[in-house]
């Protein structure tokens, strides 16, 4: 392909910055560092909004007392006193751990809508929460287990 002369500083300048935007960052980690730092499956969870396969978390039946934290970033997001067991095949909570431990946005895949739940810290993709949970707030925040850690009581720093 021949350039115009004229136009190739333009050019370079689309060049450089569409790879510049490829490289998304969320809070100076790069997509390349969270490549890196997770697991194939951690990533295609968190970092691409993936759901893990039904009844595939060891999560699922863990029981103690302590705190799910983010994979990604350790940030605790979920208690083990909100935890439920809702046959759906996922880890599942009634109300994160504090208000401002998750964030929530519109997902419209799927030809449905749904809330789309992530970390409030790194951006992660945690799953997603629907108005059928159980009492006291009637949610069911439905997690993918390797999108969290799991830190038993006492074992906090
Ligand atoms: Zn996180």
């Amino acid at each position: 392909m021949k350039i115009p002369q004229i136009l190739f500083p333009v050019f370079c300048f689309c060049v450089a910055f569409s790879s510049f935007a490829k490289e998304k960052e969320v809070d100076g980690v790069t997509d390349k560092e969270w490549k890196d730092v997770l697991t194939k499956e951690e990533y295609r969870v968190l970092r691409e909004e993936g759901t893990e396969r039904a009844f595939s978390s060891p999560l699922l039946n863990e029981n103690r007392e302590g705190q799910f934290v983010c994979a990604g970033c350790a940030n605790p997001v979920f208690a083990s006193g909100s935890k439920f067991k809702s046959g759906t095949g996922w880890p599942s909570f009634y109300e994160p751990i504090n208000e401002k431990a998750v964030g929530v946005k519109e997902d419209r895949s799927f030809f449905s809508v749904r809330t789309e739940v992530h970390c409030a810290r790194c951006d992660g993709h945690l799953g997603h929460v629907f108005n059928d949970g159980p009492e006291p707030t009637g949610l069911r925040y439905c997690i993918n287990g390797v999108a969290l850690s799991f830190v038993p009581e006492g074992e906090q720093d």
